[in-house]
C-alpha cells in the first residue's frame, strides 16, 4: 500500500503513515461485517425500510448528497439494507475517525482500482501485492489482460464475435437437450424423495417447472453505441466504460426487473443460478470442450455439462440458500416445519463430510461456508447420473471407448471438468472466502457418496472412495 502511495507522489514517511490509516479503517470495517457463513442466511441480509430510515440508522452520512453525487434521480421510497449493524458502525466511524484517515482510505482505493490500467510501475506493484494472496509467479501476458479488460467492460460486444466463431446454433440446441434431460431427472428424483411431504413437494415441483434458463448468449445484445472509446490513456477508456455501466443501472429502482439481462458475459467459463429470478444461466464460454462437445460421447457430456454444470446450477435452486426462495424468486418460506428440519439434518451430515477434508497444509475445508456448493455438486452428480441411465435406455447403449464403460466415462468426465491447478497461497486465501470446496473435494466428495461410482469401478466397503452409508447425506 505504501509503495502505491509513493508511486502516486507521496514521500515515503507520509506513504507509510497513510498505509497505516488504510489498514486501520479496513480492519474496523471488516470487524463490523457479518461473517460469510452468517451471510448465507438470506434473512440475515434482508432489511427493507423507508428511505427516510437511513438517516436514523446512519445519521453521520449525508444521504441526499450521497445519492445526488452518484447520479440517482429516480424517486426511491424504500431501500433494502443488507447489514444495518454495519451501516450503523460506518456512521459511527465517520464521526470518530479523523478526516485524514478517510482521505487516505479513498485515495488508496481510487489508486489501487486504477493501478492495473496505469504505467508499468503501477501494474507491477499491483501484481506484487495481489500475488501474495494468489501465489501467481508472473503477470499474465499483455494480450490476456487486454482480452479480460475488454470482456469486463464491453462483454456483450465481445460476446457477439465470440459466439459467431465458437458456438453454432446446433451446439446450443444440443446443450439445451442435455439440460432438458437434467430437468426431467431432477423432477423424477423429487417425486420419489422419501423425506419430503407432499405439500412441500408440490411447491418444489412448481419451482422446478418455473425455473428459467439461458443458454449460450442473450437474445438481444446490449447497445454500446453511446460508450466513448478514444485514443489516449487506457485508464480513461476504462473509466468511461465504468461510467457507462453505472449510468445504465443507477436509475433502475422502481422499474420492473429486466428478466432478459445476463449477469456474466458470454465468453465467461462459468455459470450461475439466480435465486431472485429463479433461473440458471450457461454462457457459451462454458459450453466448449472440457465441459461440452456436441460431437463427443454422450456419457462424457452427461458427466461434465450434465453433472458439474447443469445439475449443479439446478440444485442451487434447492440448496441451503436457494430453498428459501419461491418459484417467483421471492424470499418466502414454502417448507413445512418437519421438512425444514429433515433438510437441516441432512445438511449437517454434508457439512461434517467436508469439515473432515484438508484444504491445504493443516487448514480444513469449512463445511458451513461451502455447504450450498457441496449440496449442488452432489445433487448435480446424482441427477446427471440418472439422466445418463435414462439416455442409455432411450438411445441405446454404446460400447467401450478406450476400455471404459459409459458409466466410467461419465465419472471420468465429471472429474475432468474440475481440472485446475491452484497454488497453496490461493488455497489458503480461499479457506476463508470461497464458498466452493477445492476442486479435488468437489470430485471426491460427491463420487465417494455414490453407490453407482463404487459399482462402476468395483470399489468395496472400506476403500478410500467409499463413504460409509450412515455418513452419506441424503438430500436431493
Ligand atoms: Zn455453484
Amino acid at each position: 500500500m505504501a509503495r502505491i502511495f509513493v508511486l502516486a507522489g507521496e514521500d515515503s514517511v507520509a506513504a507509510r503513515a497513510d498505509a497505516g490509516r488504510v489498514m486501520a479503517v479496513e480492519t474496523e470495517l471488516a470487524r463490523a461485517q457479518l461473517t460469510r457463513v452468517a451471510r448465507r442466511d438470506p434473512k440475515a441480509v434482508d432489511h427493507q425500510m423507508p428511505m427516510a430510515a437511513l438517516h436514523t440508522l446512519a445519521p453521520n452520512i449525508d444521504w441526499p448528497a450521497y445519492f445526488h453525487d452518484i447520479g440517482l434521480t429516480a424517486a426511491v421510497a424504500r431501500v433494502n439494507v443488507d447489514e444495518p449493524a454495519f451501516l450503523q458502525r460506518v456512521s459511527a466511524l465517520v464521526a470518530a475517525r479523523p478526516v485524514e484517515d478517510w482521505r487516505a482510505y479513498l485515495r488508496y482505493h481510487a489508486l489501487s482500482s486504477a493501478a492495473p490500467w496505469l504505467s508499468f510501475a503501477f501494474v507491477n506493484e499491483n501484481f506484487a501485492f495481489s500475488s501474495r494472496f494468489s501465489g501467481a509467479k508472473k503477470l499474465l501476458p499483455r494480450w490476456k489482460r487486454c482480452l479480460r479488460a475488454t470482456d469486463g467492460e464491453m462483454g456483450e460486444a465481445l460476446g457477439q464475435a465470440y459466439v459467431a466463431r465458437t458456438f453454432p446454433p446446433e451446439a446450443r440446441a444440443k446443450a439445451k437437450s442435455v439440460i432438458d434431460d437434467i430437468r426431467a431427472a431432477f423432477k423424477e428424483r423429487l417425486m420419489h424423495l422419501a423425506w419430503m411431504s407432499d405439500s412441500t413437494r408440490a411447491h418444489a415441483l412448481d419451482k422446478l417447472a418455473k425455473m428459467g434458463e439461458k443458454v449460450g448468449y442473450p437474445d438481444t445484445w446490449r447497445d454500446y453505441s453511446k460508450l466513448q472509446v478514444a485514443d489516449g490513456p487506457f485508464v480513461l477508456n476504462v473509466r468511461n466504460a465504468d461510467r457507462f455501466e453505472w449510468n445504465r443501472i443507477v436509475n433502475r429502482p422502481g422499474q420492473a426487473a429486466d428478466r432478459t439481462e445476463w449477469d456474466i458475459t458470454v465468453p465467461t467459463v462459468n455459470a450461475y443460478y439466480d435465486p431472485s429470478k429463479n433461473e440458471m444461466v450457461f454462457p457459451a464460454g462454458a459450453l466448449v470442450p472440457q465441459t461440452f462437445d456436441p460431437k463427443a460421447d454422450a456419457a462424457a457430456n452427461y458427466g461434465s455439462l450434465g453433472g458439474s454444470w447443469a445439475g449443479h446450477e439446478l440444485t442451487h435452486g434447492f440448496d441451503d440458500e436457494g430453498r428459501h426462495y419461491d418459484a417467483q424468486g421471492n424470499l418466502r418460506d414454502w417448507w413445512t416445519a418437519a421438512d425444514s428440519r429433515a433438510f437441516d439434518k441432512q445438511a449437517r451430515l454434508d457439512a461434517q463430510q467436508y469439515d473432515g477434508y484438508i484444504q491445504v497444509d493443516t487448514f480444513h475445508v469449512n463445511g458451513q461456508l461451502t455447504l450450498g456448493e457441496n449440496i449442488a455438486d452432489y445433487g448435480g452428480a446424482l441427477t446427471a447420473y440418472d439422466a445418463l441411465e435414462h439416455a442409455l435406455q432411450r438411445d441405446g447403449r454404446p460400447g467401450l471407448i478406450n476400455g471404459f464403460t459409459p458409466e466410467q466415462r461419465f465419472f471420468i468426465a465429471f472429474a475432468q471438468s474440475f481440472r485446475a491447478h491452484t497454488r497453496p497461497e490461493e488455497l489458503r486465501l480461499r479457506v476463508t472466502v470461497d464458498p466452493h470446496s477445492p476442486d479435488r473435494w468437489r470430485v471426491n466428495g460427491p463420487l465417494s457418496n455414490m453407490q453407482a461410482f463404487a459399482k462402476a469401478f468395483g470399489c468395496k466397503p472400506g476403500d478410500p472412495m467409499v463413504r460409509p452409508r450412515d455418513l452419506v447425506p441424503n438430500i436431493w
